[in-house]
């Protein structure tokens, strides 16, 4: 199963990622805890991605690409992939579904969280003030201008997935347990 979680900073991707991971047993691609690793390790990646990341803005197409395009290619992605915050530009879905198809493979379904942005503000500063590792992103300006650059940048990937017939819209208001009900009634299981 390749699927796509997509959906807007704060919309809950990761947790639901998590909980797809332990049931079907395949990988959790994560280009966001990617660059955060590379910006803590201190890599040139991280050197250049960190400054970005901190402003709340994208990171280049070309760096993240070729991260997940590498990433696809390891023995424990064969069997399938969750894809956590990436595809996040039109470049970036073209780039992939070109990297998939040269690899006879393709994505099944995108699942797109849908949260209305006044909830995701609230979400973003309480993960922010739960969290014992403090993201240098989760503070109220910055999560303003991450919701931003989804509007701008990422939201608009959702008619090229519809396009592909591939969307999948599913209310992220719930709680946990009825997103993933939800998530699995796409997905079988
Ligand atoms: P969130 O979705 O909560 O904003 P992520 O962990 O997915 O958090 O991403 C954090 C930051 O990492 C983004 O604001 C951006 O700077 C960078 N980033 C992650 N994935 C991508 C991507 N596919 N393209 C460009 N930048 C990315």
């Amino acid at each position: 199963m390749n699927l796509i979680l997509f959906g807007p900073p704060g919309a809950g991707k990761g947790t639901q990622a998590q909980r797809l991971v332990q049931d079907l047993k395949i990988p959790q691609i994560s280009t966001g805890d990617i660059l955060r690793a590379a910006v803590k390790a201190g890599t040139e990646l991280g050197k250049r991605a960190g400054p970005l990341m901190a402003a709340g803005q994208l990171v280049p197409d070309e760096l993240v690409v070729g991260i997940v395009v590498e990433r696809l290619k390891e023995a424990d992605a064969q069997r399938g992939f969750i894809l956590d915050g990436f595809p996040r530009t039109v470049p970036q879905a073209t780039a992939l579904d070109a990297a998939l198809a040269a690899a006879g493979r393709k994505i099944q379904h995108v699942i797109s969280l849908e949260v209305p942005e006044a909830v995701l503000i609230q979400r973003i500063l309480g993960r922010a003030a739960q969290s014992a590792e403090k993201r240098a992103d989760d503070n109220e300006a910055t999560a303003h201008r991450r919701i931003a650059a989804y509007r701008a940048e990422t939201e608009p990937l959702k008619a090229h997935f519809a396009t592909q017939g591939l969307l999948r819209k599913i209310d992220g208001t719930v709680d946990v347990d009825g997103v993933y009900g939800a998530i699995r009634a796409v997905v079988g299981g």
